[in-house]
């Protein structure tokens, strides 16, 4: 076991296996990350709060791909909160932002699970898997339904994926300090190759037994950073004999550069670029970190192809 193991208790995803039922779970744990990401952004607390679910959701679903990229979790709708966005890629880097409406916005937010009706109203979420050029890109995109982000994740698994999938989340102010925290915990059913070794009766009954024991977590337990993740995994599955995987770490760091902002622009209409250099300094700044880029009338002429 590598020092990082026991000594980081946050910023991680903790991968667990309850034998013999191959159930395969994840728990994420966020801390500064996620904190360093929502305060960003000057966002009225309902926002950051459904936000900070949507980046703890992304990281849970993309430790269970085998991927080398970008993993993206998207929404887009009619309420308040139009636009989501969280990504994390192999790495683990982790970014998100919202685009929301404050004047259709109740700012008060009672520290419950964000509500998707209330917030993000009608329209998709879409999960896609990005491993650079010339790949194929993986999309999946299916219909906003629960009433949480965790029960749209859910409905997505059962239509599209045929995966049996239970997703637990939660977001709190819940730092040393008021630092936004958020958990999120992942139990999915991989039946083993060549069958399982018990019978399908205790399969099923150690399945629903399962979901049972992770919906008793709850949502202070998943964001408590005085609780180590194997403590709460054991302190939930004990019986169960979970198996504690080797942790990923999690950071919150942006890909955004001069050089991406640019190939951005340059794929702009030349009389939009025409339209800009009307300014001295054209400022572009980066949706996910807030970060300024400043092109000089000038530079931007150097984007029009010739
Ligand atoms: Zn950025």
């Amino acid at each position: 076991m590598p020092d990082d193991d026991t000594v980081r208790a946050d910023d991680l995803i903790q991968p667990f296996q309850i034998d013999p039922f191959a159930l395969r779970g994840r728990l994420a744990r966020l801390g500064p990350t996620v904190d360093r990401i929502l305060s960003q952004h000057d966002y009225p607390e309902p926002v950051a709060a459904i936000l900070g679910e949507a980046i703890v959701l992304a990281v849970v679903l993309a430790g269970a791909l085998k991927y080398d990229g970008v993993f993206t979790l998207q929404t887009k709708s009619d309420g308040p909160v139009r636009l989501l966005v969280a990504d994390v890629s192999t790495d683990g880097a982790v970014r998100g932002y919202a685009q929301y409406d404050p004047d259709r916005l109740d700012p008060q937010w009672d520290g419950a699970s964000p509500s998707v009706p209330a917030l993000i109203g009608s329209g998709y979420i879409a999960f896609t898997v990005d491993q650079g050029e010339d790949t194929d890109r993986y999309q999946g995109i299916v219909e906003l339904v629960g009433a949480t982000l965790a029960e749209c994740a859910q409905h997505y698994f059962r239509q599209s994926e045929q995966i049996q999938a239970g997703i637990k989340l939660a977001v709190a102010r819940a730092g040393h300090g008021g630092g936004w925290r958020a958990g999120g915990l992942m139990l999915q059913r991989v039946p083993p190759e060549g069958g399982y070794t018990v019978i399908a009766d205790d399969v099923e009954d150690g399945w629903r037994r399962a979901m049972v024991l992770m919906s008793s977590a709850t949502p202070g337990e998943l964001v408590d950073p005085d609780l180590p993740p194997r403590q709460l995994l054991y302190r939930l599955f004990h019986d169960e004999g979970v198996r504690v995987y080797h942790t990923h770490p999690i950071e919150a760091r942006c890909r955004c550069s001069r050089q991406r902002i640019a190939n951005i622009l340059r794929a702009f209409p030349v009389d939009e670029i025409e339209d800009m250099r009307k300014d001295k300094v054209t400022t572009v700044t980066c949706e996910f970190c807030n970060t300024r880029y400043d092109f000089a009338a000038d530079e931007l002429a150097e984007l029009i192809p010739s």
